[in-house]
């Protein structure tokens, strides 16, 4: 039977203090138990500057986290991790953490599924679940902060670029990355975050007029519509040139660069008629573009291009006069493209006839 109790980050400050008080607790103590949240404590019992009733109450009122890790995988000899959660109700999303020498990066899902269906992507493929609540979003940090403690590490950036659309679950999607940054919990600058999108512009543009100075990314990869309509499904509602104008007017507000991502699908996307579209599309702007080898995946007409085209392809953007780097593909042995390790446990699963088991 699932728990019952709420977890704690899904309550307000106003909430939870109310409930301090209430249990003849100082509302201050709501500040020291996010601190131990934001520090990645894994239960009540070991907040050991609250008083032990307090604790004892706290645990029997609360969840520490409503997420439940099912799975886990690694790769590139331990800097990449990948964690399967499920999710109160039965949906499962993922979480990658990213260790490089000067950082750790978290990739952060917002949506079981998603329902922009873009053909390349494992998300896209199976039927959408349901959106996020902010707590659920905030949970896969506070989580991923436990784990690089333990490793003497610190989170520090934070990209929206797991599972779903995060623009399709906007309010909750914000009300973490409030969280995420608030200096009483996580406390990450918003210039370390990021949030991907498939484009959906009257999104971006109330993202704007938020003023949280946050990387925006626009999953671009194709530049001429007819394409762009096949790969990523949104565009026939928001086409290309009102896209641009939107995420540069987000550049323009922001004074932040947007990130124009391109994933490689060889002799789809990776010709010269594609560079030089690319380049009439965001010449002069403000603007970077992310090449991302695809991460095959199955019952996909699609294959990803072998060094030399990835490599040849840079030159020509490069040649158009933009900023391009290419992704590295961390993660590839992890299943870490959104959605790949989700497929895969659920099809060992059902080939074993079983449901998840938990994994410590
Ligand atoms: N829905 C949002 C954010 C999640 S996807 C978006 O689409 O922007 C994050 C990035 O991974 C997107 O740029 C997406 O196009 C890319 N992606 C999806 N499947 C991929 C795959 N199999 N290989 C490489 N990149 C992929
Ligand atoms: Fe959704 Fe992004 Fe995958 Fe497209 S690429 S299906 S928008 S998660």
């Amino acid at each position: 039977m699932t728990d019952q109790r709420p977890a704690i980050l899904a309550l307000s400050v106003a909430d939870l203090e109310a409930w301090l008080v209430a249990n003849d607790a100082g509302a201050y103590r709501r500040k020291q138990l996010w601190g131990w949240l934001a520090r990645g404590a894994a239960s009540f019992e070991e907040m050991h500057d609250i008083p032990k009733p307090l604790r004892a109450a706290l645990a029997q009122e609360f969840r520490i986290t409503s997420l439940r890790s099912v799975a886990n995988t690694e790769a590139d000899r331990g800097l990449t991790s990948k964690t399967l959660y499920e999710l109160d109700g039965g949906h499962s999303v993922e979480a990658v953490v990213m260790r490089y020498a000067d950082r750790s990066t978290l990739c952060i899902s917002s949506q079981a599924g998603c329902p922009i269906g873009c053909p390349f992507c494992a998300t896209g493929k199976f039927p959408f679940g349901r959106n996020l609540k902010a707590h659920e979003i905030v949970e896969q940090g506070t989580d991923a902060v436990r784990l690089l403690a333990g490793e003497g590490r610190r989170l520090s950036h934070v990209v929206f670029m797991g599972m779903g659309e995060p623009m399709a679950n906007y309010q909750a999607v914000l009300d973490s990355v409030r969280r995420i940054t608030d200096p009483e919990l996580l406390g990450i600058s918003p210039r370390r975050i990021v949030i991907s999108t498939s484009g959906l512009i009257p999104r971006i543009e109330q993202l704007g007029a938020e003023k949280l100075p946050v990387t925006l990314a626009i999953s671009l990869h194709a530049a001429r519509d007819e394409l762009r309509d096949v790969l990523v499904p949104i565009n026939r509602k928001y086409p290309l040139e009102d896209l641009i104008k939107a995420s540069q007017g987000y550049a323009e507000t922001s004074g932040r660069r947007v990130s124009y991502e391109w994933v490689l699908l060889a002799g789809v996307n990776d010709t010269e008629r594609d560079a030089k579209e690319l380049g009439r599309l965001l010449r002069r702007k403000l603007a970077h573009v992310n090449l991302i080898p695809f991460n095959p995946v199955e019952d996909t007409p699609y294959r990803a291009p072998d060094r030399t085209s990835i490599r040849r392809f840079k030159e020509m953007v490069e040649g158009q006069g933009l900023n391009v780097t290419v992704r590295d593909t961390r993660g590839r042995d992890a299943d870490a493209a959104c959605g790949q390790l989700h497929e895969r446990v659920k099809r060992e699963l059902s080939a074993a006839g079983r449901a998840p088991v938990k994994v410590p």
